[in-house]
């Protein structure tokens, strides 16, 4: 029997190679969020509100589908954008196409019925918006500037912005896209995570990948390591009940911020989108311990602080 075999460090480097860095959004992720949100509101707390964002999640998936193909303008600003090394769909300056002023009208339109009684009149007001709030509005969200953010309206503007930049990500090769340095920005977009997933089979099993809050791209990671500041001493995992849950908060004690680990590989239809918004107890018991956010969930914004720089 020979001795097990340690890898040496050009090895290291060549499997690190072979590892997919990115994943583009899958064809059906709305779909997937709205039956994950189904499966978990029945014996929720939040139940009412997940089954909301379950219906958000069904007309994002129709209006993703009757999305036509990129505009030639939108190809030539992402070959730019690469040639830089810039994220090629940085929501920063990006030419937002004014389709997606219709999708945020629509989805209020459509999703009024499913709506909570008080949030009847934001919904109209969303769908009879002019085009001037609607774009002040997406740059104040895409900015996290929640001072200027009219919260009560930011689920249904954010869900339409996701549906416009998932749309994007899974329009282009993203083959080339730099790896983020530090790993807290999508390399596609520049926005935050939402959380962080486990993978579970092919290629990619058992390794860990952020997930884009905006264009829902996965990225890898190292397993322990802070997504935040890169810090890879001491992180802790925190759980609320059992220590080996298939949610679990990884928290910095350089930076205190935590961002959730969903193990797929312990549960296979973990949705990031979805078991955040069912895993606010695990917020409430990192917040008690003194730990910031990382992760952004469009679905909901948290009056907290937006996610902090390392020092
Ligand atoms: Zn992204
Ligand atoms: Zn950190």
């Amino acid at each position: 029997m020979s001795a097990p075999k340690i890898l040496q460090p050009g090895e290291i480097e060549a499997f690190s190679s072979a590892i997919p860095q990115l994943h583009p959004p899958a064809a059906d992720l709305f779909r997937a969020r709205a039956g994950r949100l189904r499966r978990i509101a029945p014996d929720h707390s939040l139940a009412a509100y997940l089954g909301f964002i379950a219906a958000i999640a069904d007309c994002q998936q129709s209006l993703l589908e009757g999305l036509s193909d990129l505009p030639e303008a939108a190809s030539r600003h992402i070959e730019r954008r690469r040639e830089h090394g810039l994220p090629p769909l940085a929501i920063d300056g990006w030419p937002r196409d004014p389709v997606w002023r219709g999708l945020a009208r629509t989805l209020a339109t459509e999703v009024a019925g499913d709506a909570p009684a008080q949030a009847q009149a934001v919904m109209d007001r969303i769908a009879g918006s002019s085009d001037d709030w609607l774009e002040d509005q997406a740059s104040a969200l895409l900015a996290l500037d929640l001072a200027r953010v009219d919260i009560a309206a930011s689920t249904i503007i954010g869900a339409a912005l996701q549906v416009y930049w998932v749309r994007l990500a899974r329009g282009f090769d993203p083959t080339g896209v730099a790896r983020p340095d530090p790993p807290r920005l999508c390399p596609v977009c520049g926005a935050h995570p939402v959380a962080s997933v486990v993978h579970m089979g092919g290629t990619d099993d058992a390794l860990r990948y952020l997930v884009c809050s905006l264009c829902a791209s996965h990225w890898y990671l190292e397993r322990v390591k802070c997504s935040n500041c890169a810090n890879t001493r001491d992180l802790g995992y925190h759980a609320v009940e059992n220590p080996k849950s298939a949610i679990r908060a990884e928290s910095c004690p350089d930076c205190h911020s935590y961002l959730k680990v969903l193990y797929r590989n312990l549960l296979p239809e973990l949705d990031p989108t979805a078991d955040d918004l069912g895993s606010l107890a695990l917020d409430w018991l990192m917040s008690d311990e003194g730990y910031a956010r990382s992760g952004v969930n469009l679905m909901l914004l948290q009056a907290a602080p937006a996610p902090r720089e390392a020092h």
